[in-house]
């Protein structure tokens, strides 16, 4: 006979199943709703929104462990629902599962005051507006200590103090009280950029650290937390389809990141993230960053209740999509049109009219040097810059289509002259606000590229016969690639076919690359897609491979360029929708501004 393995008192009769007391259920519970100050002031915040309130002050003293308080002049609350609202579960906010699936508030579960009123010492004071009295209620540690009557203006105030305080093994998890603040301010400043509408204070150890009006848009709420500058490097996002609404302000390449800190995404208001956004951004600036630098975005993903899935997770940070594809193409589309709007009025902070350029003859005669090739003075072509003395025509067959868009938010300068080169490679450069560093190829690359791009989305890419047709040998994994691909290949000019084996025979090549080796080409194309993985992405995702890798490989096929050519793309660049970086991302533009010059050479 098999013996009857037995914890617990030998021989006992007594049960060794128990169920649990509410006090321990909620204690338990409570771990999965907060589990550090700053949950308690996310899920308060919440409320707070949740109840129409136009002005929220938070405070936190020692990172939130010895108090947290949310004052809201939102609806409050009448006696009865005080008391429920602190239950588990009580909720106003559905009454039935398929309430679930059409969500419009923050909050559901009702799960939070209970949560939180289980492990601290939870005091509540709340009135309805006209209400004659308002009501207190006090809990600690999940036992109702205290209720009354309270004279408190319209609206509710949470105060949670000594959280954790009967949960020691909680309270040791708490880090410095720095840390526990920072993640407070970091759970307090995505609520404060979603609702621009609603006012917001936070004291921290007494101190008032930001008070933000109520009634603003999401731009002046971004400048009042970031300043101006930064909001003159965002673009502003509002596009539409397939019932996906993204809006919201990204940021130009120039202003990217190393980390992701300054992403912050919401979905249906609700600061949300899901792998698929990071994706969709990586594949909306692929070719205006290089890898490892990541986009500055405050971006607002609406759709119907019913496409999303919030419930996935009991803090609700992650949602899930019904139509992911939808999602993604409303975001890159959106995104796209933003970065390359052609239209400074709907951005942020338009650039400033050009000034009005200096004399461009030296203001120093003994330090001018006679050995300089004539200097020309160009007008950017998408800006209508008053064209400084001199300055020649826009060449009308070196500007591409763009021009007809109007003048550009991206435009680099509003005129510039090019002064020379240096190190044979580098070109200087002279504009209305400083000096100017361009790297050439990098530069060379983004106007092929676009101008490339451009032929693609239209289907009208010019395709040459070439006077030698090039055989190409490659391996076996390139080859491999190219004949995948080989499709898109020739919808992009490339009269690429079979020539058996790994080798391929081409007889045609787009227009715009110019005299490039086929060979080049088609290896690094092979390379670049390779990059993908197998998976790979949108059709567009690998046109844009595609024409990356031909227009790096076509310019590499280029001599030196002569002046004549540095000044052409001078132009060109400036009339690019995206001229900063290069298609795979590299600064195509070092900037060295006057401001900078004095200060480096202490002329305050
Ligand atoms: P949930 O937000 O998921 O409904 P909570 O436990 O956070 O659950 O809140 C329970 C209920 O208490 C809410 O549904 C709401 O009716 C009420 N409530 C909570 N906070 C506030 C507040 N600041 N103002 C008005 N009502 C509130
Ligand atoms: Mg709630």
């Amino acid at each position: 006979m098999r013996p009857v393995v037995c914890y617990g008192p030998a021989m006992s009769t007594a049960p060794r199943i128990r169920v649990l007391g509410d006090h321990v259920i909620n204690k338990i519970a409570a771990g999965e709703v907060v589990d550090r100050p700053a949950s308690v002031v996310k899920e308060l915040m919440e409320n707070a929104l949740d109840a129409g309130a136009t002005r929220i002050e938070v405070e936190v003293v020692s990172g939130g462990r010895t108090l947290v308080s949310v004052a809201d002049n939102g609806c409050g609350m009448g006696r009865d629902d005080a008391l429920l609202s602190v239950e588990r579960h009580a909720t106003s906010k559905i009454r039935d599962v398929d309430d679930i699936e059409n969500i419009a508030t923050l909050g559901f579960r009702g799960e939070a005051l209970a949560a939180i009123a289980a492990v601290s010492r939870f005091t509540m004071q709340t009135a309805e507006a006209g209400a004659e009295a308002g009501t207190e209620i006090a809990i600690q540690g999940g036992r109702m200590v205290e209720v009354g009557e309270a004279g408190c203006p319209p609206g509710t105030k949470i105060t949670v103090r000594n959280l954790f305080f009967n949960v020691p093994a909680r309270r040791k998890f708490l880090r410095t009280d720095q840390t526990e603040l920072a993640q407070v301010r970091q759970i307090f400043l995505p609520y404060v950029l979603a609702h621009p509408e609603t006012g917001f204070r936070l004291v921290v150890d007494g101190r008032e650290q930001t008070n933000l009006a109520p009634g603003s848009g999401l731009d002046d709420r971004l400048a009042e937390l970031y300043g101006r500058p930064f909001v003159a490097a965002l673009r502003r996002v509002d596009h539409a389809t397939a019932g996906v609404r993204v809006r919201g302000f990204v940021g130009l390449p120039q202003a990217s990141r190393a980390d992701r800190a300054e992403q912050y995404i919401f979905v249906n208001g609700r600061p949300a993230g899901a792998p698929l956004v990071l994706h969709a951004l990586n594949e909306a600036y692929q070719t205006l960053l290089p890898r490892g630098r990541h986009p500055v975005v405050f971006l607002f993903i609406e759709l119907a209740a019913g496409d999303l899935d919030v419930n996935v997770h009991p803090t609700k940070k992650e949602v899930r999509f019904r139509r992911p594809g939808d999602v993604r193409d409303a975001l890159i589309e959106g995104i796209r049109a933003a970065l390359g709007q052609s239209d400074g009025s709907s951005s942020a902070s338009p650039l400033p009219a050009p000034a009005a350029p200096p004399p461009p003859a030296w203001t120093h005669p003994a330090l001018s040097i006679p050995d300089l090739p004539p200097v020309r003075v160009f007008a950017c072509p998408k800006m209508p810059a008053v064209p400084p003395p001199g300055a020649p025509e826009p060449d009308a067959a070196a500007e591409p289509k763009v021009g007809a868009s109007g003048p550009a938010a991206s435009a680099p300068w509003a005129w510039c002259r090019v002064l020379g080169q240096v190190g044979g490679l580098f070109v200087v450069l002279e504009t209305e606000d400083g000096l100017v560093l361009m790297d050439p190829h990098a530069a060379h690359e983004r106007v092929l590229f676009e101008r490339f791009m451009r032929e693609v989305t239209d289907h009208e890419v010019r395709s040459q016969g070439l006077l030698m047709p090039e055989t190409v040998a490659m391996s076996a994994h390139d080859a491999e690639i190219v004949r995948r691909t080989m499709d898109l290949l020739r919808g992009m000019g490339f009269g690429v076919s079979e020539f058996g084996g790994d080798t391929f025979v081409v007889d045609a090549a787009p227009v715009v690359l110019g005299p490039a080796a086929m060979a080049e080409v088609l290896a690094e194309v092979a390379r670049t897609l390779d990059e993908g993985g197998a998976r790979g992405g949108t059709e567009r995702w690998a046109q844009e491979r595609i024409a990356t890798a031909a227009c790096k490989a076509a310019v590499k096929a280029r001599d030196t360029l002569k002046l004549d050519e540095i000044e052409r793309l001078v132009v060109d660049l400036a009339a690019a929708r995206m001229p900063y970086t290069c298609p795979h991302g590299r600064p195509t533009l070092i900037h060295l501004g006057f401001a900078e010059l004095h200060r480096k050479f202490g002329r305050t």
